[in-house]
């Protein structure tokens, strides 16, 4: 996988520390954070960091196609630097998002003649494993 720094310096992004460390923060956790999370979790390393930046970021990175925003209902929206086909099913009970790697042939194969597809965005709901197992 590309570091931060490489991503951002393909698409003539200037790396400053603030964008190396949200994207590295995306790449490395993998947790579909929100900017609320990331913020708090950056925060400690970096004190000049505001919620504003955060976000700000992450739309640049967006409209680059470095990120893609996820929108689970629940107001906030998650980011995630995984831009390869993929879905994610969020657990019901614990919040969490899984990625899911599924090749969108279905679809594909659902479209009328002519469409050609570029990206899907599916959502999945239930319960993961984890929970499952908690519950019994
Ligand atoms: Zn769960
Ligand atoms: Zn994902």
């Amino acid at each position: 996988m590309e570091t931060a720094q490489e991503s951002l310096r393909s698409k003539n992004i200037r790396p400053s520390i603030q964008r190396v460390r949200i994207l590295d923060y995306l790449k490395t956790r993998k947790n579909h954070p929100t900017v609320d999370t990331i913020y708090t979790d950056l925060f400690p390393q970096i004190p000049t960091l505001s919620r504003t930046t955060v976000y700000n970021t992450l739309e640049m990175l967006k409209e680059n196609g470095l990120v893609i925003s996820l929108d689970f209902g629940d107001g906030s929206l998650h980011y995630d630097a995984d831009t390869s086909p993929h879905i994610h099913f969020e657990c019901e009970k614990c919040k969490h998002i899984y990625d899911v790697f599924v090749a969108p042939d279905d679809i594909k194969k659902k479209l009328p003649a002519g469409f050609s597809l570029s990206r899907t965005q599916l959502y999945a709901f239930g319960t993961c494993a984890k929970c499952d197992k908690n519950a019994k």
